[in-house]
């Protein structure tokens, strides 16, 4: 699947988990249950879901893990979103207005004057259980629109954009019936419901404008949600396209929660990643000082999207660390341990960038500016596994509508696969 695909099909974490499992299904993964018991072969591929917004998928290695160790990597399904207070849903001057709650850091104003799509998960009852569902608007179903100029002259100055006040998204759908919510509408209508069985809704307003290629040698992608999707797209091509019966057990996992701090059942700082290695290492009959020995052996490859020097502004940067678009995938790391990297990490990522042929970049931050973080710190502190912080640079993180290169997105697959091989 290309990435353009893979970023149209995937407007929230529920819909990035489902694209994965039907793309790791055709590749011959077999899906299973974490409730079930799990008999695993050497050489055998599988995947996972924990609660339809986080997937792991392995490959079960010919040394036991205690031995190889697990060659690890995650990335992460979700980016920053408008959450839906679809029960405030209320009709105002004509118009539906829509409440809305910032989902993680959005860039606000590149969000107005967007087309928006709302997309996510709706719970309903159903013969007396309650049942989930994927559901997205489609595109044409809202915007935010910005204020005149001639109403607020300093706007090109950075206007203050309140999110309780300014960032109401405004339906597309008639003022018919004030009395009806047009939102439970459209979601009884899709899904066959009646009003009273809909229990429960996780909606998020996403721009619907589809992926753009840009350039004649095809070097730019635009796109919503590229952080971190285009690491997600990368880990699950990887692993595809990886040798068949590696030595030492691989395993991907995409995470959901990272840009609300990953303090979830299915965040980085949830026990998902160290469940799934004790799993397989009961699978192979190892007990528990058979896990912490395979701890000791792994490694972590923690990718998510990197700050490329933005040329408007190349001030931000210190100038000895300048990622740039379609020289190749970044490592990252910090004096304060916000990435995770540190010498022997680093030394281990490059060493394989060279077998695979691959050319890297590095980041440290302005010594006078704060750094974000990402899922390595939290997964290495929770495990111990030495982790190294990676990604893909970016122009305009956080914004409705981000920039990578395609060059770095197939050096970043080449090297995973051949981490994985
Ligand atoms: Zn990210």
């Amino acid at each position: 699947m290309t990435l353009s695909a893979f970023l149209d099909s995937s407007p929230t974490a529920f819909h990035g988990a489902q694209t994965l499992l039907s793309q790791l299904q055709d590749a011959g993964f077999l899906l299973l249950k974490e409730h079930d018991a799990w008999d695993l072969q050497p050489g055998g591929k599988y995947c996972v879901a924990r609660r339809d917004r986080g997937v792991a998928a392995f490959v079960v290695g010919q040394q036991v893990p205690w031995e190889g160790g697990f060659h690890l990597a995650g990335a992460h399904l979700d980016s920053p979103a408008w959450k839906a207070k679809v029960e405030a849903l209320q009709p105002h001057h004509g118009t539906w207005k829509l409440p809305v709650e910032a989902y993680g850091g959005p860039i606000y104003r590149t969000w107005l004057d967007r087309d928006l799509e709302l997309a996510g998960q709706v719970c309903f009852r159903h013969k007396g259980e309650v049942q989930t569902q994927l559901w997205r608007s489609g595109p044409g179903f809202a915007l935010i629109p910005s204020l005149a100029i001639h109403l607020d002259r300093g706007v090109n100055g950075g206007a203050e954009l309140n999110p309780q006040d300014h960032m109401n998204a405004l339906l597309s759908i008639p003022v018919e019936d004030e009395n009806t919510n047009p939102i439970l509408q459209k979601l009884c209508d899709d899904l066959a419901l009646q009003e009273p069985d809909i229990l429960g809704t996780e909606l998020y307003l996403i721009p619907s404008e589809k992926a753009q290629i840009q350039g004649d040698s095809q070097e730019r992608i635009l796109s919503g949600r590229l952080d971190d999707l285009a690491m997600a797209h990368a880990l699950v091509q990887g692993l595809v396209q990886s040798k068949d019966s590696p030595q030492k057990t691989s395993m991907a996992l995409w995470f959901d929660a990272e840009e609300i701090g990953s303090r979830t059942d299915t965040g980085a700082l949830s026990p998902f990643m160290d469940e799934m290695m004790e799993r397989l290492v009961l699978s192979a009959g190892g007990g528990r000082e058979e896990l912490l020995r395979s701890r000791r052996h792994s490694l972590l490859l923690s990718c998510d999207m990197a700050h490329a020097v933005h040329p408007n502004y190349e001030g931000k940067h210190d100038p000895r660390y300048v990622p740039t678009l379609g020289k190749g995938p970044v490592i990252k790391a910090h004096a304060q341990r916000k990435y995770a990297t540190d010498g022997v990490s680093e030394a281990i990522i490059k060493n394989i960038a060279m077998n695979a042929e691959v050319q890297l970049q590095k980041i440290l931050s302005r010594s006078d500016a704060p750094c974000g973080s990402t899922i390595g710190p939290l997964s290495q502190s929770l495990t111990g596994v030495v982790t190294v912080d990676m990604g893909n640079p970016i122009w305009g993180m956080h914004s409705a509508r981000e920039t990578a290169s395609l060059q770095d997105q197939e050096a970043m697959i080449r090297l995973l696969s051949h981490y994985w091989s």
